[in-house]
Parts: C-alpha cells; structure tokens; sequence
C-alpha cells in the first residue's frame, strides 16, 4: 500500500486513506474528476484490489495492480478496465452512488428542487459511505453518519 500511496501522492491527487486492523483503503481525486480507489483486507484473506472511476463513467470498474501506475500518472486507461462494472455487496434499498461528490451532487439538486417548489418538505440531506461497500456512498434524510475508523472527507 505505501508504494501506492507514493505514486498517487507524487502525481497530485488528493488522496485520503483510512487503516484499520482488518483493512485499508486509499482513495485518490484527480482535478479532471478521475477517482482511483484502492482496498486490502487481509484480514478476509483478500489481497489488493484497485478500482477507477472517470467523469464519463456511471461506476467504478476494476483494474489489475499492475495498471494502476499508468492511470495515476497518466491517466491511462487500462483494456481490461473496459468490462462491465464491477458489483456491489451493498443490500441497502437506497440509490448507490460511487463518491461522495457524486451523491452531494443529488443533494444539491434535491435542494435546488426544494426551494423552487417551497414546499419545505425536509428530505435527502446528508451523504455516507456505505457500511457494507467502500465504493458506495447513499443520501439520507438522517444526520451524517460517521462510522469509526472511517474518514468523511468524500
Ligand atoms: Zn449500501
């Protein structure tokens, strides 16, 4: 995980990473919107995963360790990125939303929405990451939730 934090950090993106007993999670934005996550939880006897997401994309897509350098420091998008999506063990019956900008964004619509109608009705208000899911976030009329050994900050 370090080599990747590494690279991600000398080719500018804005990267987050939480760390706990039984996993990590590196998360990294480009400018451009491009998002890269990457995951490892040992302790589920799973090795490294990696994952990207660019703007034009509805969800993120796996992509083999090795291609990460190139998409990192170039952008580049790797064949076997061009799959169908990966899936999701999110059961939660709520809409799924790959960041957390993109489920703010909903939010600011809902908003938007709310005040032309001024009908003050209180709905969606807050984003979390889903507990099930690191690459899920949902919106919700309850407060934020801020799960331990979680950081917020997409
Ligand atoms: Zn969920």
């Amino acid at each position: 995980m370090i080599k990747y934090r590494a690279m991600i950090d000398c080719a500018g993106w804005a990267m987050s990473s939480t760390h706990t007993e039984d996993r990590a999670r590196i998360e990294a934005f480009h400018t451009n919107g491009a998002a890269i996550m990457i995951t490892i939880s040992p302790g589920r006897n799973k090795g490294a995963r990696a994952y990207m997401l660019t703007p034009g994309w509805a969800w993120w897509r796996k992509i083999p360790l090795p291609a990460v350098e190139a998409f990192v420091t170039r952008l580049e998008i790797p064949p076997k990125a061009k799959r169908p999506p990966v899936g999701s063990p999110c059961t939660c019956e709520k809409v799924k939303y790959p960041t957390r900008d993109r489920a703010m964004d909903t939010l600011t619509d809902i908003t938007i929405k709310r005040v032309i109608k001024r009908n003050g009705v209180q709905s969606e208000r807050s984003a979390y990451r889903c507990p099930c899911d690191d690459r899920v976030w949902h919106v919700t009329s309850q407060d934020p939730r801020m799960p331990k050994n979680d950081d917020d900050r997409r």
